[in-house]
């Protein structure tokens, strides 16, 4: 393991909420951090000590940047993959470079998961129209269309119910690099949040049910309320996945529990700190975003043990208005991301109540 000595700088690739708790949890165990990111006045920006504004491919000041940091990770997957080949070059970046190849692109990222034994919804890679009615035959309907990169909360996706509605589905994403997805009639999706340390210790934090609202997570409920023996096969799935990657840091795998076919299927893999997982901040005795902060400093991994329950809502847009109403909610943990603007569908804060209540 390369143990970084406190006061060390962690560069962070993007600037969102995610890189700010990671901050925040950096500033806790004595690192500093250096954020890499295009936006002005990002919610990381707000809490770190250094920030270098300039666009992902500008090679000059990604050099300059990694000159200045001891270390680099990222806060989302969709960073370019050529970044973090020109920094490997010349700094430690955790997570690897091999991870965003297989998550930018949800065919390889499915077939990399396949590979491992591990089910996923049934899927084939179409480019026009014709293929799509073709590959509809087999899948049958409904069936779920995705553009193959770039798609997060329910955007570049559309539901075929019918074969009426495939033409329509097919101009509304406007691409020709589509997977079609069997629809899943799902029980309840949840998600495991793992962690890997330089050394290759692995820890799972207790399986989260998740539910959205217009395709965006709303609330997520540790532990999931599903069988033991589910849970334990969601963190055996999850630490295949992360060992095969040779992964250091956390990452985030979610499923679909369905009674109807395999009982476990894989939606996605998201090679970051996640949204379903911030109730570990008051749960937890290590929070997801301390344990990764852990990982990348080639420090050991900590305790993700609790007891009882914990509930995450988050605050999606005009939701963050309640804001002075719930800190008046005794027992009720709220986070503000430090946007100034709301805007539908923007993620703004969350709030966790852990159970039984303390308040
Ligand atoms: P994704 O962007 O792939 O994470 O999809 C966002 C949400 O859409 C998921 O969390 C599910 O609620 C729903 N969804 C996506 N794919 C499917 C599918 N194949 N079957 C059923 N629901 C799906």
């Amino acid at each position: 393991m390369k143990t970084l000595a406190t006061g060390s700088t962690i560069g962070m690739l993007g600037g969102g909420q995610l890189g700010r708790m990671m901050a925040l949890a950096a500033a806790e165990l004595g690192f500093k951090v250096h954020v890499f990111t295009n936006e002005i006045d990002g919610p990381t920006e707000q809490v770190c000590n250094a920030v270098t504004h300039a666009d992902y491919d500008d090679k000059k000041a990604l050099l300059e940047f990694a000159n200045k940091v001891d270390v680099v990770t990222y806060e989302f997957e969709n960073i370019p993959v050529e970044t973090v080949n020109v920094l490997t070059g010349v700094i430690n970046v955790f997570p690897n470079a091999k991870v965003l190849e297989v998550s930018q692109d949800r065919l390889t990222e499915k077939k990399f998961i396949n590979d491992l034994g591990i089910e996923t919804a049934p899927f084939k890679d179409v480019s026009t129209l014709e293929e799509a009615e073709e590959a509809l035959k087999d899948i049958g309907y409904p069936a779920v269309l995705k553009t193959r990169r770039l798609g997060y909360d329910g955007k570049g996706q559309a539901i075929v119910k019918n074969e009426d509605d495939l033409s329509s589905a097919w101009k509304q994403l406007n691409n020709d690099s589509i997977i079609i997805e069997g629809f899943i009639p799902f029980d309840i999706e949840v998600s495991v949040v793992a962690a890997r340390g330089q050394d290759g210790e692995v820890v799972c934090f207790s399986p989260v049910e998740n539910n959205h609202k217009n395709h965006i997570l709303d609330l997520s409920i540790a532990p999931a309320r599903v069988e033991d023996e589910i849970l334990n096969d969601a963190i055996d799935k999850a630490t295949k996945i992360i060992n095969e990657l040779n992964y250091v840091g956390v990452l985030t795998v979610e499923f679909f529990v369905s009674k109807d076919g395999p009982l476990l299927r894989v939606n996605e893999i998201a090679p970051r700190v996640h949204n379903s997982g911030h109730w570990t901040i008051e749960a937890c005795p290590t929070s997801q975003f301390e344990q990764h902060i852990r990982a990348v400093c080639g420090l050991p991994l900590g305790c993700v043990k609790f007891s009882g329950e914990a509930r995450m809502t988050n605050l999606i847009g005009d939701d963050i208005f309640q804001y002075y109403e719930l800190l008046k909610e005794k027992g009720a943990s709220v986070h503000h991301y430090g946007k100034n603007e709301s805007r539908p569908g923007r993620k703004m804060g969350h709030v966790t109540r852990l159970f039984p209540s303390i308040g």
